[in-house]
């Protein structure tokens, strides 16, 4: 597969990570660019309760999203450029600048810290260092399924309310009584959208 922007493919690939200490949390700005993170069921547990969970549309598709921050400001959790929910944030942060694009494994080369030389290895001949491989990696493709499974069973356009749009996306949430765990932690996580 072909780079995607900024995130290019580790295959091809040998670069380095210098730590965070020079930065001023770029990936905690939203006026970075960095508004939502897509998530996989796993991923509710571990955002619900510091973060709204949001269904918004790729095409056709039902895709759902972690919203890390309105758009134009840091994470509320971001304080003094350092994250004040460190054990507890999401698993996208743990895993940045490395992202999991289905069987694929990029590397935000935007993150300042990214380079061809200095600190921790990230990847070379087309392995991730085991430094950056965290549980969400394990099986992600069949997790990846597991979610879309999960959205084409819940994908009724009259069963979700427009409440708005970060940065060009359309939000949504759930309207309909559920029993699913996912649903209730979608539901109780928009809290977190009314004081964002
Ligand atoms: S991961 Fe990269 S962008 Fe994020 S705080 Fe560290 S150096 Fe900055
Ligand atoms: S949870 Fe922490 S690492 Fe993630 S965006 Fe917020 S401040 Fe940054």
């Amino acid at each position: 597969m072909e780079n995607i922007g900024s995130f290019v493919h580790i295959k091809k690939q040998n670069l380095h990570f210098n730590g965070c200490s020079t930065c001023e949390g770029h990936c905690c700005n939203g006026a970075k660019g960095f508004a939502v993170s897509p998530l996989i069921l796993e991923d509710f547990e571990a955002v619900y309760k510091n973060f709204a969970i949001l269904f918004s549309l790729s095409g056709e598709k039902l895709v759902v999203y972690v919203l890390l921050n309105d758009g134009q400001n840091y994470c509320k959790y971001c304080v003094d450029n350092l994250c004040s929910i460190y054990d507890q944030r999401p698993p996208a942060c743990e895993l940045y600048p490395i992202s999991p694009y289905f069987e694929h494994l990029l590397v935000d080369t935007n993150c300042p810290s990214v380079n061809s030389e200095f600190g921790k290895s990230i990847c070379s001949d087309g392995q991730l260092h085991s430094d950056f491989y965290t549980k969400r990696l394990e099986n992600f493709v069949q997790k990846l399924a597991a979610t879309q499974t999960f959205l084409e069973s819940i994908h009724h356009l009259d069963h979700f309310d427009y409440v708005g749009d970060i940065l060009g996306l359309p939000l949504f949430t759930y309207n309909q009584p559920s029993d699913s765990k996912y649903i209730q932690m979608h539901l109780e996580s928009l809290k977190h959208f009314v004081d964002k």
